[in-house]
């Protein structure tokens, strides 16, 4: 698919659908329920956990970008990894990585406690570890990459074809690049989900999540538990996203723009021990990031050498940051991942994965890069003090 294929495909979708009024947008329907035209007789929609036209709008519009065959839009990006896990019993083993966004390390650590299935915890560039999970029948394999926060990179290529070959599932989150950047089904995936928060709407105003099957058969089985539990998103988070939508592929543009620049200028700041960053030629997966993405995305992360205390003093100096949760959205945010992203994971789990008291994370967003640049130089500086 072309770059003009994907911004055609964003801003096309739902438009001139309206057969009543010729709406050019397409409207937003509210109606929990929708009245069958007799006995028996159902229309496209019936009740709106189950289907509803404008989710239906927004789901197609993904799976378009995503290339896969059904799409299903939940109410959270939590409740996208938690329909996945619909797909696991008890005796299922699942395989996930050690640096994983903090809440889905949270959800698959407590359910495999409660018996719900088997985990196995694993860095997946270790091949051994890897290799040695694989070999106990894993039913799924599920990947982050960018992970969150240290950008490490997973070639998805090679987990799938290792992970197809013992007969496991792979799903993919997607999260951190959007299908702009990163397009996992063609790389062989089974599954790819994204928090809609993030990237996709774009603006920050939205909790949401989406799954899109490479099968038919899969998506159709996901979508029924979507449904069976509830989990499936609203018809306003729908409208608001599949508006963030139409400019997705305009505004990865100009975040990679920025985040170009943000990362070279941060591996010059004196306070800085070390920038997280997979367009830097030295980063241990920039080749992977140059075979399976498009770019190398606007998410980024950085060591502050004066620990935790600098940190204090950076977020304290900073006025066009906001300090926050989330990213992918138009405004710059700033984060300390072990204090609030990934306050889910236990602090020996964190080590584990890397995530120190002085570790930084930020979301670049499309302000002017000079302005961004100025402000964190003017916080970087602070923090030296
Ligand atoms: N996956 C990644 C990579 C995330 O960063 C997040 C949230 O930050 C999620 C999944 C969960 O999404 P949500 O917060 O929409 O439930």
């Amino acid at each position: 698919m072309t770059k003009n294929k994907f911004a055609t495909t964003a801003v096309r979708a739902g438009i001139n659908s309206d057969e009543h009024h010729g709406a050019v947008i397409p409207a937003i329907h509210l109606s929990s329920t929708y009245a069958l035209k007799g006995f028996n007789n159902k229309r496209q929609f019936d009740y709106s956990r189950t289907g509803n036209p404008t989710r239906a709008t927004f789901a197609q519009a993904i799976a378009d970008l995503e290339g896969g065959a059904l799409g299903i839009v939940t109410s959270t990006g939590m409740s996208a990894v938690h329909l996945i896990c619909q797909l696991l019993s008890t005796d299922d083993l699942v395989v996930i990585p050690h640096d994983c966004y903090g809440g889905s390390y949270r959800l698959f650590t407590h359910l495999a406690k409660r018996g719900q299935f088997k985990l196995a915890v694993v860095d997946q560039n270790d091949e051994q570890a890897l290799a040695k999970a694989l070999e106990q029948n894993p039913k799924l394999v599920l990947v982050e990459t960018p992970s969150n926060p240290l950008m490490r990179l997973v070639d998805i290529e090679k987990v799938v074809k290792a992970s197809h070959q013992v007969g496991a599932l792979v799903a993919v989150d997607n999260t951190f690049l959007s299908p702009i950047l990163q397009q996992p089904l063609a790389l062989g995936a089974d599954i790819v989900f994204h928090s809609t928060t993030k990237f996709i709407n774009g603006h920050s105003d939205v909790v949401g999540g989406v799954l899109v099957t490479k099968e038919q058969a899969l998506g159709e089985e996901l979508a029924w538990w979507a449904n069976c539990i509830g989990i499936t998103g609203s018809a306003f988070d729908s409208y608001l996203a599949l508006r963030g939508l139409k400019t997705l592929p305009v505004r990865m543009k100009q975040h990679q723009e920025n985040a170009d620049e943000l990362a070279k200028f941060l591996q010059s700041h004196p306070a800085i021990e070390k920038v997280y960053y997979p367009g830097f030629e030295n980063h241990p997966g920039h080749d992977i990031a140059k075979k399976q993405q498009a770019n190398f995305g606007s998410m980024m992360s950085f060591e502050l050498k004066g620990g935790e205390a600098a940190v204090i003093k950076l977020f304290d100096n900073l006025q066009l940051f906001t300090l926050a949760q989330s990213l992918g959205g138009v405004e710059s945010l700033i984060s300390h991942p072990s204090t609030m992203t990934h306050a889910g994971m236990e602090i020996e789990a964190q080590i584990e994965a890397g995530i120190s008291q002085s570790l930084v994370r930020v979301s670049v967003g499309i302000e002017d890069i000079d302005d961004i640049i100025a402000d964190l130089n003017t916080g970087l500086n602070a923090s030296q003090q």
